[in-house]
């Protein structure tokens, strides 16, 4: 298959079997939003920022809305979103409560003067930008649960996946991917994965390929996960091939886990994982998505 496409994924973790169809089928939704910006025309960029909105705007994922907590209680949220044709990219990184920070990460992106922006800061230019800060309603009572578990020492159970991303090739072949997050349940205020870092959990370039990464942040970080996947596909390795042997390097060189989405110009698509679970989706232009876990 080829041509223009939209991947999803809604993190890597171990989702319950009770909520695992509603969490694949959020994928299928936000994929479908994505193909239906490249079926108007719109750029590889939008489609995948209006996929993470999407996923940000449903309270099942550890994005915008839902987040994950800090051991503190408190909302961080990392996204980027990273174009391409010219390898512009924008994030924000341990942003205080925003509906939506992959929209304050696409303004820091247009805004063209900085990469990222973290915490106070990135609140400021998100306040400057239009954006309304958020508030209370966006620590669900999940949210608060996860924590009560993670503090209660059941680690592997706090950590359930949901952090959201996004691959996207248009018609003129251009790629972009965006990831949004709360990160880790229980983290350090401060803690920042590696979602918003370029290379590290998100990468674009049309040379090679567009990747959006999930899992445990400070594994993806050390082996710089997103752009060494891109880069092996450049390298003439099959997407979904290299996709593979990415999440199996992730674990034997920082025993890592975690879960990838890839996508070629040409439209191949990688999606692999190393845990449980991985929601993701697949939608082309006028068709149904294609789901899986
Ligand atoms: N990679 C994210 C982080 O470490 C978490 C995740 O993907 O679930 O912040």
């Amino acid at each position: 298959m080829s041509g223009p496409v939209v991947v999803v994924h809604g993190g890597a973790g171990r989702v319950d079997p009770a909520r695992l169809p509603a969490h694949v089928a959020g994928c299928g939704e936000a994929a479908e939003a994505g193909a239906a910006v490249l079926a108007g025309g719109g750029s590889a960029l939008d489609a995948a920022q209006r996929a993470v909105e999407v996923l940000e705007a449903n309270p099942l994922y550890n994005a915008g809305v839902g987040g994950s907590l800090t051991a503190a209680g408190t909302l961080e949220l990392d996204a980027l979103v990273m174009d391409g044709r010219d390898l512009r990219a924008g994030g924000v990184c341990a942003l205080p409560p925003f509906a939506f920070p992959i929209r304050v990460a696409r303004a820091v992106l247009e805004d063209g003067r900085h990469v990222l922006l973290a915490a106070e800061g990135a609140a400021a230019f998100a306040r400057e930008a239009g954006f309304a800060p958020g508030g209370e309603e966006m620590i669900t009572a999940r949210a608060r649960e996860r924590l009560a578990r993670w503090e209660a020492g059941r680690v592997g159970e706090g950590w359930a996946g949901g952090t959201v991303g996004a691959v996207a090739v248009d018609g003129a072949g251009h790629v972009a991917a965006a990831t949004s997050t709360g990160g880790t349940v229980g983290k350090r205020p401060g803690r920042v994965g590696d979602s918003p870092i370029p290379g590290a959990g998100t990468w674009a370039d049309d040379g090679s390929a567009a990747c959006s990464a999930t899992g445990i942040g400070e594994a993806i970080l050390r082996v710089g996960l997103a752009r060494g996947v891109c880069d092996a596909v450049a390298g003439g390795a099959a997407p979904q091939e290299a996709a593979e042997a990415a999440v199996a390097m992730l674990q034997e060189r920082v025993g890592g886990d975690g879960g990838l989405i890839l996508v070629a110009p040409d439209g191949r698509v990688g999606v692999a994982r190393n845990t449980a679970t991985m929601s993701h989706a697949v939608a082309r232009p006028g068709e149904p998505a294609w789901t899986g876990s």
